[in-house]
């Protein structure tokens, strides 16, 4: 018979550790989560091999006692919960009180801390949760933590770690995600030896951004703010020209905590309906922020899911919010149409600009060599690394500051890229005009019988491409009209042979059919006769209109509302003038003047309306600039 025993502490931690330390990035998340709600302002991680040999936080935050060092490493040692009832108003990030414990008992750990306004510090080494005695050491303010070979006890938990690059790479992840939700805390990461990221902490999300997740990403992004009801909704999203082959720029915040929502994503995704080319997607960092009783906080709080009271609501207030944002764009105030960040500066200054960022050496971003070995720190100490300790308070990256221009961001920048960009040319821009009183651009022709041609009095010269112009005043029009298109009876009916499936859901949509202007009847074996088509197709396009449509009616059966665009979509297409036809003056003049206006800027399938290219910008293709 099996005898009943009660485990020994040892294996019942080992357990426990089980839950929260699954990997490098869980302890990470777990010891930065504590140097947060110790105040820091600086936090520095480092790790090597993924996390799994060594992974070392220096933080400036408030720091341990010594007396209470090893208190610390004890189960259920917090000093953030008092009671039951505090849990229901939790605060900080961590509260279980078990992490250190947890980490300890699977790792070597090494603990140096000193207390704001005190003489000397303290340290501590545990061996697999095993703490040797507290001993007196001279190190910065704050406290450092160095976790070596995790696992290095429990070898069945060690084969479920991934290569190293994989667990480097999501200790990268937490470390950004940190770094978005806490902009005012300068974030390092120091990845075998190399810096991947380092925020400012200057309290500027676009700064965290910029440093976290590039600039090019930076500089494609256009504010969010608004709410709906008690959810608040702010960050950045990228603009529609600047969509993504995937999802991996989507980063949200619940109340601070970084999650993975598909509500979310969709709700985003929603809002760049018919501005976004199909396949692409949108980007955004976005925090979100509603009363906490109206968000499940028992989740599980390693995790990353999230449970709202009311799905609908903050679906509601993503959406609205980023569409109001991206209407807002149409729009834009007056500073949008500032010169741009080129056109700025003389051609001088341009090029020595440029000439000093190239000189620059690598600068305040790049790692500046490790601090000098603090007195105190013996030589004995169980730590076989080069023993300095950052002092992460001398240790902030520049900050820069980022006015808006006109497309949306421009930097003036205190060079975080580690090399010079070669000069190139700078993208034509797309255009987002003013609603204005200014003097009518000249039509200067078309070329290619698709792009109109034209210029204003300020030296800038446009190409608008005529057919998704007219594309999108015929898919506007058709979305705001509640009347049935124009219709044209035909003297002969055109027969349309369709497939099986197109021909059945064309027979159960024949009304929807006719709002198009689409009269059909039922001819069997799949054939359906037109008798009366909208009055602004060509005949000759009218049963490839058919068609088309019947497909986007069988594809879009699951999602009826994304289907009606679909229908629009096509309707618009169909009817807009096209590329290759001669398009008469008073047409283009029509055209040219809803786009100066600014109201369309956008194709339905999110391609550009009109490119801008100002005098500064052809001038350099000819090397006159
Ligand atoms: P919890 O964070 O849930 O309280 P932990 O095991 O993570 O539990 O930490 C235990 C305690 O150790 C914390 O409550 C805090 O008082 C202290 N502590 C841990 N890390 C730090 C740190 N970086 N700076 C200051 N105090 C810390
Ligand atoms: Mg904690």
């Amino acid at each position: 018979m099996p005898q009943i025993q009660q485990l020994s502490p040892h294996v019942a931690d080992l357990i426990a550790a089980g839950e929260v330390v699954e990997r490098p990035a869980s302890v990470a998340k777990e010891l930065l989560e504590n140097a947060i709600d110790a105040g820091a302002s600086a936090i520095v991680t480092e790790i090597e091999r993924g996390g799994l040999t060594y992974l070392r936080i220096t933080d400036n935050g408030c720091g341990i006692a010594p007396q209470q060092l090893p208190t610390a490493f004890l189960r259920h040692a917090t000093s953030k919960l008092r009671t039951a009832d505090d849990l229901a108003a939790i605060g900080t990030l961590g509260f279980r009180g078990e992490a250190l414990a947890a980490i300890s008992a699977v790792s070597h750990v090494d603990i140096f801390s000193r207390e704001r306004e005190s003489e000397t510090g303290a340290m501590l080494h545990l061996d697999g949760g095993v703490a040797g005695e507290v001993t007196d050491t001279g190190c910065p303010e704050g406290t450092t933590i160095c976790v070596r070979d995790l696992f290095f006890n429990t070898p069945a938990r060690m084969k479920f770690m991934k290569k190293d690059s994989a667990e480097g790479s999501a200790v990268t992840g937490i470390v950004t995600h940190l770094a978005l939700s806490h902009p005012d805390i300068s974030f390092k990461l120091l990845r075998d030896g190399a810096e991947v990221l380092h925020t400012p902490g200057d309290g500027q999300l676009l700064s965290a951004i910029y440093a976290a997740m590039g600039r090019d990403f930076a500089r494609s992004l256009l504010p969010v703010h608004g709410c709906g009801g008690e959810i608040s909704v702010e960050g950045f999203i990228t603009q529609p020209l600047s969509g993504h082959g995937t999802r991996g720029k989507q980063v949200f915040f619940v109340n601070g905590r970084f999650v993975k929502s598909q509500l979310l994503a969709a709700a985003l995704e929603e809002a760049y309906r018919n501005r976004m080319l199909k396949g692409k997607f949108p980007g955004c960092v976005l925090h979100i922020t509603l009363p906490t009783t109206q968000v499940d906080v028992n989740v599980h709080p390693a995790k990353t899911v999230v449970k709202f009271l009311s799905d609908r609501a903050v679906f509601d207030a993503v959406y609205h919010t980023v569409l109001d944002a991206l209407d807002h764009d149409k729009m834009p105030p007056a500073k949008k149409t500032e010169p741009s960040f080129y056109q700025k500066m003389t051609v001088t200054e341009f090029r020595e600009k440029t000439a000093e960022v190239e000189k620059k050496p690598l600068g305040s971003y790049v790692s500046r060599p490790v601090m000098p070995v603090k007195p105190g720190v013996s030589p004995e100490t169980p730590v076989d690394k080069p023993l300095y300790l950052h002092d992460v308070s001398v240790d902030k990256p520049k900050t820069f500051t980022a006015p808006t221009a006109k497309t949306g961001v421009s930097y003036e920048i205190t060079p975080p890229a580690k090399k010079a960009e070669p000069i190139t040319l700078p993208e034509p821009e797309q255009v987002t005009m003013e609603a204005k009183k200014e003097a009518p651009w000249r039509i200067v022709g078309e070329v290619l019988k698709t792009y109109i041609i034209c210029e204003d009095e300020g030296g800038a010269m446009y190409l608008i491409d005529k057919h998704a112009a007219h594309e999108r005043i015929r898919f506007d029009k058709l979305k705001e009209s509640t009347e049935p298109l124009m219709a044209q009876m035909l003297l002969m009916p055109i027969a349309v042979t369709l497939s099986d499936e197109e021909y059945s859901i064309v027979l159960e949509n024949f009304d929807t059919l006719r709002e198009f202007g689409f009269a059909c009847e039922d001819f069997g074996g799949s054939t359906v006769l037109l008798r009366e088509i909208p009055a602004d197709i060509l005949t000759g396009d009218a049963a490839a209109t058919v068609e088309e449509l019947a497909q986007k009616l069988v594809l879009g059966r699951a999602d009826p509302a994304g289907a009606r665009d679909e229908l629009l979509h096509t309707m618009a297409c169909k009817s807009a003038i096209k590329a290759g036809m001669t398009t008469d003056r008073s047409e283009m003049a029509a055209l040219v003047e809803k786009v100066q206006s600014g109201e369309i800027q956008y194709c339905p399938h999110g391609r550009p309306v009109c490119v801008r290219l100002t005098q500064y910008e052809i001038e350099k293709m000819f090397k006159r600039a």
